[in-house]
């Protein structure tokens, strides 16, 4: 059995219970017929989702309804009351905790994110979110069913009723949360992983280090600090780049961050731009600067901009750059990085 689920059954089983059963708290019992729920639907490869049998009692009306993956998820709400109001009305109000074994039943099998209400059904099993309805014109684009897809409502009220822990839970954070606001924490999540960022300008050295951004600060301090350059805040930093140099890691002095300095060859010339290495939280953190001062003249080129953020560098068109053209004259290069506004780094 699952780890997680194991401790907490175990939590479950610690704990004073209400109406307990001689041979099995109904809680647990819970637990493991709703964890079942998510394992039937994965079982029958998405065809249909099996109503979970609550009650010891069989239901003739669930098996008449094989075929029609809506109604059976239909069933689903009525089975669960039904087995509150008969076989636990105690804890009837009281919450479940579940550990889903299988997340894919809870993200919509075209784009896979998580599914928000209201939630689409097609009539083999495959799920779909309105964004993805709308854009398949309401065909199915993994079965090409020619029915189309079906309002899922169940799925709509099991997931609007869904409190669930932080993914980055392992790393620190111990919220939780909606369901449906899933996305939009993780995406300021301060716990985001992060990965050590070393192979940038050390294309022939391999660390798989992430961790939390304080962690991968912590790290990289540790085990590659020769190989950045340091800054302080608010201070311009003389950067000498090799032509063929393409990124540059620079290290916070006074709080380790680490930023990643883009120097890229394009045909009308050079594309500098910074990029920050942090959770989603950091997004709109850091400004910065990056000025190119001619060398034997006062001409100098300069732009200012926001940082992106990524906790996995990925290679991008930056939104905003300074683009040095081919035939300027020789020049040095400055950055000045500062807090745009309050951040705990
Ligand atoms: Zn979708
Ligand atoms: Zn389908
Ligand atoms: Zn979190
Ligand atoms: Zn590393």
């Amino acid at each position: 059995m699952d780890n997680r689920l194991e401790s907490i059954i175990s939590r479950l089983n610690n704990r004073p219970r209400v109406n307990e059963s001689p041979l099995q708290s109904p809680t647990v019992h819970h637990v493991q017929r709703l964890s079942q729920l998510y394992q039937s639907a994965v079982i029958n490869n998405g065809t249909h989702v099996t109503p979970v049998q609550v009650d010891s009692d069989s239901d003739p009306e669930a098996e008449d309804d094989q075929d029609d993956g809506v109604a059976e998820a239909q069933h689903l709400d009525h089975h669960a009351t039904t087995s509150a109001v008969t076989s636990a009305p105690a804890v009837a109000r009281e919450e479940i905790p579940v550990v889903v074994t299988d997340p894919d039943m809870l993200h919509c099998s075209i784009c896979h994110n998580s599914l928000c209400p209201p939630i689409y059904l097609c009539d083999n099993g495959h799920t779909s979110c309105t964004s993805c309805k709308t854009r398949s014109k309401n065909t199915c684009p993994s079965c090409r069913t020619p029915k189309g897809f079906k309002h899922w409502r169940g799925m709509d009220k099991l997931v609007e009723s869904m409190k669930v822990e932080c993914k980055y839970r392992w790393c620190g954070c111990r919220e939780t949360f909606m369901f449906t606001k899933k996305a939009e924490h993780e995406n300021k999540c301060r716990f985001t992983l992060c990965f050590c960022p070393i192979s940038l300008c050390q294309p022939s050295t391999r660390c798989d280090y992430r961790h939390t951004y304080k962690n991968v600060y912590e790290h990289f301090y540790e085990a590659h600090m020769f190989c950045s350059v340091p800054f302080f805040y608010m201070e311009d930093l003389d950067i000498t780049v090799e032509k063929t140099q393409k990124r540059i890691v620079l290290r916070g002095e006074d709080d380790g961050s680490l930023f990643i300095f883009n120097h890229d060859k394009q045909e009308d010339g050079m594309v500098l731009s910074v990029d920050c290495i942090g959770p989603g939280a950091f997004t709109g953190a850091f400004v910065y600067r990056l000025t190119a001062k001619c060398i034997e003249s006062y001409s100098c080129l300069t732009m200012e901009s926001v940082a992106e953020v990524f906790g996995k560098w990925e290679e991008h068109t930056p939104k905003n750059y300074l683009t040095i053209p081919s035939g300027f004259p020789e020049y040095k290069l400055q950055v000045w990085i500062k807090k745009a506004r309050p951040v705990v780094v």
